[in-house]
């Protein structure tokens, strides 16, 4: 299938072309046609399967085709993401592909000052992505306006629940028109049953497409498991990377403290590091991925919710310096290398304390991992399995459901932290990212 038969506009043709592309991925060639027909759509696509542009494309379509009422130029798309991130990566996909189209897009996150972003929205914006928090903000204080919103995108909708942010989705429902005359498009990497019901509340008769799972899709990913002690695994980390020569490696570690320690020792040992966590600034969080993709950053030491969205082509190395505490992540993490066809590798470096955390991985996948001891790194059997710590104070979140009730019991629900000076430094170190 070419992407002529999918009833996209010669602009957005165009636009395809100049980036290369010569035909749909699969989650684009179903999604596409079933959204230019106007449907809600419930979708089952995690990162790397083209569906960015699955949405991003019929949703510039529509809006270039119907021309806003009274010439103003309200927000008539709102894409809302999790992450500050995937929020730049899908603005940047609307850049891309509406390159030739005459429609304005903004995309707003917290932890940047709000004035630049009032001053954009004053001047107009057709498509606006967002992510919640922020967009409440803006709300609040009057200097956006969603009531004249036609389509509605919620992007990696599970992440969004599973960091606690379906109060705000349900405070920015209520600033949208009517369902009836608005359509929505519902991604999501998995269908819990809190997806189900979000659905169900919010898209009426949706047509179901899902494309096969990362678990299944990856196959020309290479997993392998290398036992080693945990106290020698940042010196067979430097090993592996100096002795292969590889030039860009993704290592995911628990926490942002390990992850910051980490960094550290591998920059003492020569190799140009930064680490990606919620605690950075976006500044900083930019310029890391930035010095990544353009090879002056060797190794990018990120937790797991700093690195969801990370749209790197073509990765060739994603190490597990430690595994995650939820089996789902693994999957996530791996889905950064082999992307678009290519080949990839992931390593998972484990020691003994992790070797229930690997059943529950290899549960999820439905096969073992092959295991590879490398000389002079074998594991001492004399060490005993020792509790998992999560955080600094071994106080850390392990599973989702923690993440979100913290969020809920714990720092400002939205409404207090938008109105205090809280609200800065809570947008610093936004609750929901807890230790990763
Ligand atoms: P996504 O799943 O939206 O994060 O996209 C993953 C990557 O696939 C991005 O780098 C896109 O630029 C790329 N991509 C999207 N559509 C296509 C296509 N039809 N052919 C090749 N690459 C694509």
């Amino acid at each position: 299938m070419s992407f002529d038969t999918l009833g996209l506009s010669a602009e957005l043709l165009r636009a395809i072309s100049e980036q290369g592309y010569s035909k749909p991925t699969p989650i684009q060639s179903k999604a596409i046609p079933v959204i230019l027909q106007g449907k809600d759509v419930l979708a089952g696509a995690q990162t790397g399967t083209g569906k960015t542009a699955g949405f991003t494309l019929p949703l510039l379509h529509h809006l270039s085709s119907r021309k806003a009422k009274d010439g103003k130029r309200p927000v008539r798309a709102l894409v809302l993401t999790p992450t500050r991130e995937l929020a730049a990566q899908v603005g940047e996909s609307v850049e891309t592909y509406g390159r030739h189209l005459p429609l304005k897009s903004a995309i707003i996150f917290g932890g940047v000052k709000i004035n630049p972003q009032i001053q954009k929205l004053r001047q107009g914006v057709d498509i606006l992505i967002a992510t919640p928090g922020r967009l409440l903000d803006h709300a609040q204080q009057k200097t956006v306006d969603l009531s004249q919103v036609e389509i509605l995108v919620l992007d990696e909708a599970d992440r969004m629940l599973d960091m606690g942010f379906i109060h705000d989705i349900k405070k920015v429902l209520a600033l949208l028109p009517n369902n009836s005359v608005r359509q929505n498009l519902l991604f999501s990497a998995t269908f819990s049953n809190e997806i189900k019901q979000l659905a169900n509340r919010l898209l009426s008769s949706p047509e179901l497409i899902e494309v096969a799972r990362r678990n299944t899709t990856a196959e020309k990913i290479k997993q392998v498991v290398y036992p080693v002690d945990k106290s020698r695994k940042r010196e067979l980390l430097s090993h592996m990377i100096g002795s292969k020569n590889w030039r860009q490696v993704l290592v995911f570690t628990r926490t942002k403290h390990g992850a910051n320690r980490l960094a550290k020792q591998l920059e003492m040992d020569g190799l140009s590091t930064a680490a990606i966590h919620g605690n950075k600034s976006q500044g900083a969080r930019s310029k890391a991925l930035a010095g990544f993709k353009a090879g002056r950053i060797r190794v990018l030491v990120a937790t797991d919710i700093a690195a969801r969205g990370l749209d790197i082509d073509q990765l060739p190395h994603v190490v597990n310096f430690e595994l995650p505490n939820v089996p789902e992540d693994y999957v996530h993490r791996i889905g950064r290398t082999g992307r678009a066809g290519h080949e990839g590798e992931a390593m998972s470096l484990v020691c003994v304390d992790e070797h229930k955390l690997l059943r529950d991985i290899e549960r999820l996948l439905k096969r073992p991992i092959p295991r590879l001891t490398l000389e002079g790194y074998e594991p001492d059997p004399s060490i005993k399995a020792e509790p998992i710590q999560n955080g600094r104070n071994g106080k850390g979140r392990s599973q989702p459901g923690n993440r979100r009730q913290t969020r809920h019991k714990g720092q400002a629900p939205s409404q207090k932290r938008r109105s205090s000076k809280a609200k800065q430094k809570q947008e610093k170190a936004h609750p929901a990212w807890g230790n990763r």
